[in-house]
């Protein structure tokens, strides 16, 4: 989880109708409002402008962070898989799901929940946010290169840092899958503690066309 900054929220979000009604907040409105008349509607993105503003918002999410997943980092430049991710998830926190600080590009594995995420569902607000200006990976993590996974900075001698490193890990389940295996096969493949990038010269790219750009801090 690389930190980036966000840009300002789109128009197609901030946009106000007739009424004086920006879309965000009508949208947010009318989604609660489907939700409590029925549990299991279906949530769907509105059109600005002739186009679903899913596409437009993730364009400008894809930009902000550099076509990387905002949470484990994996690069997928207009990879088809990725989407947008309500950090509050949008059934649980329906006035949020079209407010732009809520959204971030996701890829597949960081979309799904582990099993026992019900054990923890208080512990959202501990969730770590890519965003935030007190946000760095070396302050929360550390990249472990001998299996290739993410830790907790056990060097943090806050206790609550390292609280929500760890509910951080088990949320986007940072160390599930076959995920550090492949960090560690990138690992292998493309750093050089010897250049100053600390990127094999090889490598004809800046680290931004990189996977898991924590992996050379
Ligand atoms: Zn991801």
């Amino acid at each position: 989880m690389m930190k980036f900054n966000r840009g300002l929220c789109p128009e197609c979000l901030l946009h106000k109708d007739k009424n004086g009604k920006i879309n965000c907040e009508k949208w947010n409105e009318k989604w609660t409002k489907q939700l409590k008349k029925n549990t299991s509607a279906r949530f769907s993105w509105h059109q600005y402008q002739n186009q679903p503003v899913n596409e437009i918002l993730i364009d400008d999410l894809r930009t902000m962070s550099d076509s990387h997943c905002a949470f484990c980092d994996k690069y997928a430049p207009e990879h088809d898989s990725d989407s947008i991710e309500h950090f509050l998830p949008k059934k649980l926190y329906p006035s949020f799901a079209f407010t732009w600080e809520n959204l971030f590009l996701c890829c597949g594995g960081c979309q799904k929940r582990p099993k026992n995420w019900k054990d923890y569902h208080d512990k959202l607000a501990l969730v770590l946010k890519p965003d935030k200006a007190d946000y760095s990976f070396d302050r929360y993590f550390r990249f472990d290169t001998r299996d290739g996974e993410i830790k907790v900075n056990e060097w943090n001698d806050s206790e609550i840092d390292r609280e929500r490193a760890s509910i951080t890990i088990i949320y986007f389940q940072l160390n599930g899958f076959k995920r550090p295996k492949v960090r560690l096969d990138n690992f292998k493949k493309f750093y050089d503690a010897k250049e100053p990038n600390k990127i094999k010269k090889e490598f004809d790219g800046t680290l931004n066309e990189l996977p898991y750009r924590f992996i050379y801090m």
